[in-house]
């Protein structure tokens, strides 16, 4: 699971910043979470591949978290798309695109999709290679989280095992669905003998705009990675209250709590300039955090 950073600013660009982006890629599916403007022309510079991109996330409809859609949906027409697109977001988003399109006369060439947010934790998108379950954000209007977990590819093939025994590569498939294996004279390999336990699956939680809650906190315990919205430096906490967002420390005390692996923090306020002083702040209470920089690819 690798998550790529295209924006890391919060409302306004400032300082070379752009507004909320980032891509999850799993096993080469590609998911966007939000899609601020300059997001398609991010894509271009670090080279993420719009034909990877199946399934939008956007977790609410304040301008820096979607206004990028508009012209991503519509170059991809332009370009020749033909595989469907699967939109999640709050249901208001609909008729500002249908109204974009049809002022136009714009026909997109691909089916897109619209998924409208449920209010609750839900899972919204599941695929043979990962879930996505929306949960409830608090920012003064409609705001979700997204928690991303990749699926198991199966058990792991010992391949000196498997030629111990004989068997051949066309019944690795079986063995990787956890079968046991038959042999020509009836004896029985079991599958525990020759596989091993596949890779555990991964969870990542992008936790968009929100001020501090624990309400989501089971949800996404044990997290390999957590993105937290940290728009504000602990010296600014009143002021993040009464615009619905949180501080560095406050996101570096739920991945703690939550005993996540990593914490990447985003959504910074264009009054600051330096990033460091938000890592340094974090890291007094949760050591393993980094500033989720544009451009940067992380594995989790
Ligand atoms: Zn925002
Ligand atoms: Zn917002």
């Amino acid at each position: 699971m690798r998550v790529t950073i295209l924006g890391n600013n919060s409302a306004l660009p400032a300082f070379g910043r752009h507004p909320s982006a980032q891509t999850v890629t799993v096993f080469g599916e590609v998911l966007l979470l939000d899609c601020g403007e300059g997001t398609q022309l991010q894509m271009q510079r670090y080279g993420v591949k719009w034909k990877n991109v199946h399934h939008i996330f956007i977790s609410h409809l304040h301008g820096d978290h979607y206004f990028g859609l508009p012209g991503l949906i519509n170059s991809m027409s332009l370009l020749g798309r033909i595989a469907p697109l699967h939109l999640y977001a709050p249901a208001g988003l609909r008729p500002i695109i249908d109204a974009i399109l049809a002022v136009a006369d714009t026909r997109l060439c691909y089916e897109l999709h619209f998924h409208p947010l449920p209010a609750g934790t839900e899972v919204i998108a599941d695929t043979d290679v990962f879930s996505v379950t929306c949960f409830p954000l608090q920012h003064g209007i409609e705001c979700h989280g997204f928690l991303v977990t990749t699926k198991t590819r199966g058990r792991r093939i010992l391949p000196d095992r498997c030629k111990e025994y004989g068997i051949a590569p066309e019944y690795f498939e079986a063995l990787k669905r956890g079968e046991d294996h038959t042999m020509p004279d009836g004896t029985v390999v079991k599958n525990a003998w020759v596989t091993a336990d596949g890779p555990a699956p991964k969870k990542y939680a992008y936790c968009s705009d929100t001020v501090y809650t624990e309400s989501f906190l089971p949800l996404i315990q044990g997290a390999d990675g957590i993105y937290h919205e940290a728009t504000y430096l602990h010296q600014d906490a009143a002021r993040a209250a009464m615009r619905h967002h949180s501080t560095a420390i406050q996101a570096a005390t739920l991945a703690q709590k939550a005993n996540a692996r990593t914490l990447l923090l985003g959504h910074f306020s264009s009054k600051y300039k330096e990033l460091e002083p938000f890592r340094e702040e974090a890291a007094t209470i949760f050591p393993n955090v980094v500033i989720g920089m544009e451009g940067m690819a992380y594995d989790l």
